[in-house]
């Protein structure tokens, strides 16, 4: 519903009752006129009687009301009695079936029309309205976030919050469920979804929304995994043949609210929130319990955050190389370009603030930076007549929604005016991608350009073999948790893996970078099956530049 155009129409009404006595002057009908376009209502009349009586007799009179010129259309009614000084008022509206159908959000809208004429008989009806504009969200029929809020709040007041488990959830996969059956069926099925929710909610407890398909629930602690149960997952019944079920499931953060340690509501909100959000990055937790140390974690990311922007300009980060040796001779082949973050005299490892830089865009602006202190480092090894050797630069996902992401990465390349063969630019794939097109359209400008694209991380999480075959990668770079270590069972499973994966790997033409390489021993199995390159401690931990150049003239390796 177009919340501001009710209230403007709203508004009008109200003031043109104030003026106008208690009498429905033409104005006043002309506001209900609005208010029902606003709620795409058919007509709305509305008639004043002193006694039943006299009602019987305008409905009879008003039999016309009903003609709407054409039989075959259904009108529908709703009536409200009220009793106020001795008179009866009732209220009609009606609703032709072709304007919209006839469902339980349409009824809210009548209903909505209705209290807004009872506001002109009741002081008390008006406030209940109000409560339910500010607190009701008319879509998806169920509570908004303020009213959670100012929820949460009456039970702090009134010592009762630790009975109670509150949860915030997202529904998992959503906006695929409206592409695969659209959005008009997508919100009948998070509406079951809810519906199913709020059917097993016992007094006290509540569901909102807090806006699209984020929820927040207040339950008892008793009922919790009732409620959590149906929250791991349902499938919802889409009417027609049973194939069309639609699986729903959620993401949760969950607060078991402990005796008095709440103190208003937007600390529930805080933790439910953070534990949600640790549940929505997760690969594996569904449901993140909250505690404390999150907190603790959020408020060092807001820090870096909020940093950041100095940090970029006043050059805190470096660039440590780590080499890439072939197996063939344990040659120097190339190396990768990891960042470092030297900040009052400490060396930030990037497990600390990559992935928060990685919630916003800011993770591109350091892969630009990264890439520039990369080109000028080239630029100067070239003058110097160094033998240089092709360096990889990472590149968050967060690139693929920058529609000239190959312009503006090209400017940087040119502009220290280095060789583009030089830059080879490492992304991770996974099987989850739905924005596989942008990720060959991006993987396609690159190579056309010159430059080089790895596979990043491969092997982790979910990765395959017949994806990597779609885009034009040129290298495939093999995680270290694919690597035989250690003895038993998976050391085995990683050896038969390793091995066919370098061979499809190479079947289809891409060069083999084996990744956090160790022993001795991994190096034999790697060369056991052809892998090209090596990049790990054994030879080499990341370094820095001054250090790196030292390995660019003939350096010999050995283990
Ligand atoms: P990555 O791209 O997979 O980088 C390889 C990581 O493995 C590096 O960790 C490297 O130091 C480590 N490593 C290399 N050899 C070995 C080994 O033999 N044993 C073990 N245990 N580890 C080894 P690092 O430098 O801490 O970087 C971690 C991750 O941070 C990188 O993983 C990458 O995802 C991200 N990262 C680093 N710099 C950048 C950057 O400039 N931009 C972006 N977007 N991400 C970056
Ligand atoms: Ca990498
Ligand atoms: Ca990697």
């Amino acid at each position: 519903m177009k919340d501001k155009e009710y209230l403007i129409a709203f508004n009008k009404f109200l003031k043109s009752m104030k003026e106008k006595d208690d009498t429905l002057a033409d104005d006043a009908y002309e506001c209900i006129t609005d208010l029902c376009d606003v709620m795409k209502i058919g007509r709305i009349e509305v008639s004043f009687f002193d006694t039943p009586s006299d009602e019987y007799i305008e409905n009879n009179k008003t039999k016309v009301f009903y003609d709407i010129g054409n039989y075959d259309e259904t009108i529908y009614i709703i009536r409200r009695n009220n009793t106020v000084d001795d008179r009866t008022v009732v209220y009609k509206a009606w609703i032709r079936e072709s304007e919209a159908a006839w469902d339980d959000i349409e009824k809210e809208r009548v209903n909505i029309i209705l209290d807004t004429l009872f506001v002109f008989n009741s002081r008390s009806r008006f406030i209940q309205l109000a409560d339910k504009l500010l607190y009701f969200d008319y879509d998806m029929d169920t509570y908004n976030h303020k009213y959670y809020m100012r929820y949460l709040n009456k039970l702090i007041e009134k010592s009762e919050i630790s009975q109670y488990t509150a949860i915030y959830f997202n529904l998992k996969k959503f906006s695929v469920v409206n592409q695969q059956i659209g959005r008009k069926n997508g919100t009948k099925v998070m509406h079951s979804f809810i519906n199913t929710i709020v059917s097993e909610l016992e007094s006290g407890e509540i569901l909102a929304r807090i806006g699209g398909d984020n929820f927040t629930l207040i339950v008892k602690k008793g009922n919790q995994n009732k409620i959590l149960n149906i929250l791991n997952g349902i499938g919802i019944f889409m009417g027609g043949s049973d194939s069309e079920r639609v699986f729903v499931s959620a993401n949760a953060g969950i607060y078991e609210i402990p005796d008095n340690s709440v103190s208003s509501a937007s600390d529930v909100m805080d933790r439910i929130s953070v534990a949600l959000h640790i549940a929505r990055q997760s690969d594996k937790l569904d449901f993140v319990y909250f505690d404390d140390k999150m907190l603790e974690a959020k408020k060092k990311a807001n820090a870096i955050s909020a940093y950041f922007p100095t940090a970029l300009k006043n050059r805190e980060f470096l660039v440590y190389y780590q080499p890439k040796v072939t197996l063939d001779g344990y040659k120097l082949a190339g190396a990768e370009a990891l960042c470092r973050w030297k900040h009052d005299g400490q060396l930030i490892p990037p497990f600390e603030f990559i992935s928060v830089l990685e919630r916003s865009m800011d993770i591109c602006k350091l892969d630009f930076y990264m890439l520039d202190r990369v080109c000028s480092h080239l630029r100067k090894w070239l003058d110097e007549g160094k033998k240089v050797v092709r360096i990889s630069v990472n590149l968050s996902r967060r690139h693929l929604s920058d529609m000239d992401l190959t312009k503006h990465i090209l400017e940087i390349i040119d502009s220290h005016n280095v060789p583009h063969e030089l830059i080879e630019l490492e992304l991770t794939e996974t099987i989850t991608d739905y924005n596989f097109q942008k990720l060959t359209d991006t993987i396609t400008s690159l190579q056309e350009n010159g430059l080089y694209a790895s596979v990043d991380d491969f092997g982790v999480g979910y990765s395959s073999i017949n994806l990597i075959k779609e885009v034009p990668w040129n290298v495939l770079k093999i995680d270290k948790s694919l690597l035989p270590s250690g003895n038993g069972e998976d050391k085995y499973q990683n050896k038969v893996m390793l091995k066919y994966v370098v061979a499809m790997a190479q079947a289809i033409g891409l060069e083999c970078v084996a990744e956090g390489v160790e022993t001795p021993e991994q190096i034999e199995i790697l060369r056991d099956n052809c892998c090209d390159f090596v990049q790990g401690y054994i030879f080499d931990k990341p370094m820095p530049v001054e250090e790196f150049k030292k390995r660019l003239d003939n350096y010999k390796y050995t283990i």
